[in-house]
């Protein structure tokens, strides 16, 4: 049995200032002050499930989906969920409405994301004595942050972005199960730094055969002569929720997928190219690595997709949002 002894003074913790809304374990707490205990095992060993979830005007956006994501990396890592989906549903909604209001304006944003949330919803295996054995967690941990939707610039869906392999043959192989959405994220870390350090905005996971599978946070498409072309889920990948809202929305469209490897060397000799998450919709890359895509700028594609998502995301009820101009 441990002992977590709660000081009676409050020590000092290194938070930056973060905007945002927090609870814990059900209760809201002013962002400053939330805190979890250094003998979480999240915090030691990454031992936790997490989601990202956005709204449009407010309202959440495939949360079933997520929901059901949630529950099934819970489940690929033996994590008992402390909540039903339904308490899940009512407390991110709740945090959502005491989110609401006050956000600094931003001008380089896009305009569909101006007021909207961002939610991670966060389950950890809970605290417990030292030591790797799941056995030892108590109790798990539900975190929930929410905070103003920081998406790529509008710029980003006009001109579009960099990606930057990372990985492959004969590099650190990637840890965990990339189907399950755990706190796990060095390699993804690492990669994302690479990528930054090469002016890039998001870094490509290549697998040992030098096949792109995903982004560090994000799935990835490609586009030649006018179909699309996907990893499959089988190459190790996340089931990303906009991935599937795109590939049905593809389907709708009359777009032909190919869900197939996709080699290096095919996406950099695609027409087209795009990434898909929930905080960045469909979002044009124009350079891969050192190799300019196409016509190294959004394609044909790539926009009527990204149109055709913001209708069915938020541009239905909300019009004014659709980035006729983009
Ligand atoms: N792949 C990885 C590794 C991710 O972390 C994410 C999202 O963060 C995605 C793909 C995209 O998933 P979604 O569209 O559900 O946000």
């Amino acid at each position: 049995m441990c002992h977590l002894l709660i000081s009676s003074h409050d020590p000092e913790v290194k938070i930056p200032t973060v905007i945002g809304t927090v609870s814990i374990d059900g209760l809201v707490v002013p962002a400053g002050e939330a805190r979890v205990s250094v003998f979480d095992r999240g915090f030691l060993h990454g031992d936790s499930v997490y989601e990202v979830v956005r709204t449009y005007d407010l309202a959440l956006f495939e949360m079933g989906a997520h929901l059901a994501r949630l529950a099934s990396s819970a489940e690929r890592i033996s994590l008992r969920l402390p909540w039903t989906a339904d308490r899940f549903d009512r407390e991110v909604r709740r945090l959502v409405e005491v989110s609401r209001g006050a956000d600094a304006p931003d001008p380089v944003a896009a305009p569909w994301n101006l007021g909207e949330r961002s939610v991670r919803i966060v389950v950890t295996r809970g605290s417990g004595e030292l030591g790797l054995d799941p056995g030892l967690a108590v109790e798990p941990t539900v975190v929930l942050i929410a905070v103003p939707l920081r998406g790529p610039p509008l710029a980003a869906y006009r001109d579009g972005i960099a990606a930057w392999p990372f990985g492959g043959h004969g590099a650190p192989r990637r840890g965990g199960d990339p189907a399950a959405k755990t706190g796990e994220h060095l390699f993804h870390v690492l990669a994302v730094r690479e990528a930054r350090a090469h002016g890039a905005q998001e870094a490509l996971l290549l697998d040992g055969a030098g096949g792109v599978t995903e982004g560090a946070s994000s799935n990835v498409f490609a586009v030649r002569g006018g179909a699309l072309e996907t990893p499959p889920l089988g190459v190790g990948i996340l089931a990303g929720v906009t991935r599937a809202v795109v590939l049905d929305i593809a389907g709708r469209l009359g777009i032909q997928v190919r869900e197939r490897p996709l080699p290096l060397a095919e996406l950099e000799s695609a027409d087209e190219a795009f990434l898909t998450s929930t905080v960045r919709e469909v979002l044009p890359v124009v350079r891969v690595g050192v190799r300019p895509i196409g016509s190294a700028a959004p394609g044909p594609v790539t926009r009527r997709i990204h149109a055709a998502f913001r209708e069915a995301a938020g541009g239905g009820h909300n019009p004014g949002k659709v980035p006729a101009s983009v």
